[in-house]
C-alpha cells in the first residue's frame, strides 16, 4: 500500500515486510524493541505493578536529542506478526500490568488496529505518542484507546523544524490533542490511583526552552481544561544533540525552577512534576537485543 498514515504523508510503497522510501522506514508489520513492565511513567500509569510497555521501533519524527535513538533511529528491534503482538498483550496482562502502553505507535497504527480487533485486553490501552498523529488515524482508534499519553514538544514551528525536522508539528499536535480530548474529555482514576481513561499531555523541558515550556503549559490550561499536564525534566544530551550547542547540556536548576514556579502559581491543578534528578541516562531503557529477544518470542 501507499502509506500516508502519519502527517509526513510520504506516499511511499509499504508492504508487510518492507518500506524503503518512507521517512520511518518501517514495514507494515510491527517491529518491537522491548516489551516489559515499566515503572518510570507517571504514577497513575505505572501504578504498583508497572505499565505493560511495548516499545515500537522507528519513528515518524526526527528529534536530534531522541532519548530512545537506539530503536527510533537506529531501528533495533524484532519483526513480529500481528498475532505475536496480541501474544505480547496477553503476556503483559498475565504479568499483572496495569495497562498496555503502546510507545510510539503512530507509524504502526494499521498493525495495532488489527491486533486490537483480534484481542482487546481487559486492562486500559495507552496510546503513548510523540504527538505527531493525524486526526484521521486517531479517529480510527475511537473506542479502542483508553488513555492518551501525548507529547506536546513544541508550539514554535521554528524549533520543531530545527530539532525534530517537522515544521508543521505545532499545527498537527494541536489538532491531535483536541481530537484526543474529544474522545477522552475527563480523566478517570480508580481507587488504586490508576488512570482508566483520560488524556495526559507531556512536555519535556529542553535547555533554553523555558519559554516554550510555559507556552505549552498555557495552551493545555486554556484548551484542555480537564486533561492532566506532565512536566518532564529528564532531558540529557543524547543521539545528535551535540549538533546544537544549546542542547548539549542538561537543563539548569534555574530553568527548572522557573518553569515549575510558573506552573505552581497557576490555578491548573492536574499536574505531574518530575524531579530534576531524573535527568540521567540510567533512566533510558535497555534496548539491547540480548535483554529483549526472549520477550518477543521469535
Ligand atoms: S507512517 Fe512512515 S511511511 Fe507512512 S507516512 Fe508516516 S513516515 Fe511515511
Amino acid at each position: 500500500m501507499k502509506c500516508n498514515a502519519c502527517p509526513r504523508q510520504c506516499n511511499a510503497e509499504r508492504t508487510e515486510t518492507e518500506n524503503k522510501h518512507g521517512f520511518c522506514q518501517m514495514p507494515l508489520l510491527p517491529r518491537v524493541a522491548r516489551s516489559a513492565l515499566h515503572f518510570w511513567e507517571e504514577p497513575c500509569i505505572s501504578g504498583k505493578n508497572g505499565s505493560g510497555t511495548i516499545f515500537f521501533s522507528g519513528c515518524s519524527l526526527g528529534c536530534v536529542y531522541c532519548q530512545n535513538a537506539e530503536i527510533s533511529h537506529r531501528k533495533a528491534g524484532f519483526d513480529i506478526s500481528i498475532h505475536q503482538l496480541t501474544d505480547l498483550f496477553r503476556d503483559l496482562e498475565k504479568q499483572g500490568a496495569e495497562n498496555i502502553n503502546l510507545v510510539n505507535p503512530t507509524h504502526f497504527s494499521w498493525a495495532i488496529s488489527e491486533a486490537l480487533k483480534e484481542y482487546k485486553p481487559k486492562i486500559p490501552i495507552v496510546w503513548n505518542s510523540g504527538g505527531y498523529d493525524s486526526v484521521e488515524i486517531l479517529k480510527q482508534f475511537d473506542g479502542f484507546i483508553d488513555v492518551f499519553l501525548m507529547d506536546l514538544k513544541y508550539l514554535s514551528a521554528e524549533r520543531a523544524k530545527k530539532y525534530s525536522g517537522a515544521g508543521d508539528y505545532p499545527d498537527v499536535v494541536k489538532k491531535a490533542l483536541m481530537e484526543c480530548y474529544r474522545q477522552k474529555p475527563v480523566c478517570v482514576i480508580d481507587d488504586n490511583g490508576i488512570m482508566k481513561s483520560g488524556l495526559i499531555v507531556r512536555h519535556l523541558i529542553l535547555p533554553q526552552g523555558t519559554k516554550e515550556a510555559m507556552n505549552c503549559f498555557e495552551w493545555v490550561k486554556n484548551n484542555l481544561r480537564n486533561a492532566c499536564f506532565s512536566m518532564m525534566s529528564q532531558y540529557v544530551p543524547y543521539y545528535q544533540a551535540e549538533r546544537f550547542a544549546e542542547l548539549n547540556r542538561k537543563i539548569t536548576k534555574r530553568e527548572y525552577e522557573k518553569v515549575i514556579n510558573y506552573i505552581l502559581s497557576s490555578d491548573f491543578d492536574n499536574v505531574f512534576l518530575q524531579e530534576r534528578s531524573s535527568a540521567d541516562q540510567s533512566f533510558i531503557p535497555d534496548f539491547s537485543a540480548e535483554k529483549n529477544k526472549i520477550l518477543c518470542k521469535q
